[in-house]
């Protein structure tokens, strides 16, 4: 058995290609479209995988159909490095100012499949956010504005989806207080789904937490 080596970043981006592929097969029937399309999608994977794997590379290729398609994105969870779970203590020890911390439904997590965590307080409009990297873990607490339906590109995912108004306040230099405001998916699985490279994620929280 190999050592999982797929980031779950890395299967959402082999998911994406493959759909491509699917799109395209089911509206040509011309081959050599079909063909320049798998092309791209490969060239895309050898460039944006962490690591470049032929015998997935192969399997993307030769892609038929959705049901073919479903059975090789779940084979990918044998190699897939998940989210290392957290427990509700140690939620508790990240945000450890909120004495009355409202904790996320963590057995129904799909370790595999989050690049980041998050849930939402509707009571305090608190939104939480964490990400791990090798065991070591990040928190992120902000405000959100529930949104009347507002549209724009997502800070985390960079996808044009439903987005809310996610704002963090960072402590400065003595008294001085800095907010910094993004728009965020309001559907934390959907934009986990979207991440296909951990930039933009990294990116978002160093902001703010600078
Ligand atoms: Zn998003």
């Amino acid at each position: 058995m190999t050592a999982p080596f797929l980031t779950v970043a890395d299967v959402r981006l082999i998911e994406k290609q493959v759909k491509k592929i699917l799109r395209a097969k089911s509206s040509s029937n011309d081959t050599k479209i079909i063909n320049t399309v798998i092309g791209l999608a490969i060239e895309e994977l050898r460039e944006n995988l962490s690591v470049v794997n032929e015998e997935i590379l192969k399997e993307v290729e030769h892609i038929e159909d959705n049901l073919n398609a479903e059975l090789f994105i779940h084979s990918l969870k044998a190699y897939t490095i998940p989210f290392k779970a957290i427990s509700d203590k140690s939620l508790q020890k990240l945000f450890k100012k909120d004495k009355k911390l409202k904790l996320p439904k963590l057995d129904l997590i799909d370790w595999q499949t989050i690049s980041y965590l998050s849930w939402l307080d509707k009571g305090t409009n608190r939104q939480y956010i964490v990400l791990e990297n090798e065991g070591d873990y990040t928190a992120l607490r902000g405000v959100y504005e529930a949104s009347t339906s507002n549209k724009g590109v997502c800070a985390i995912c960079n996808q044009h989806s439903a987005v809310h108004l996610f704002t963090a306040t960072v402590k400065g230099n003595g008294d001085h207080y800095t907010s910094y405001s993004n728009y965020i998916c309001d559907d934390v699985l959907a934009c986990n789904g979207n991440v296909t490279d951990y930039t933009k994620l990294e990116q978002f929280v160093s902001r703010n937490l600078s």
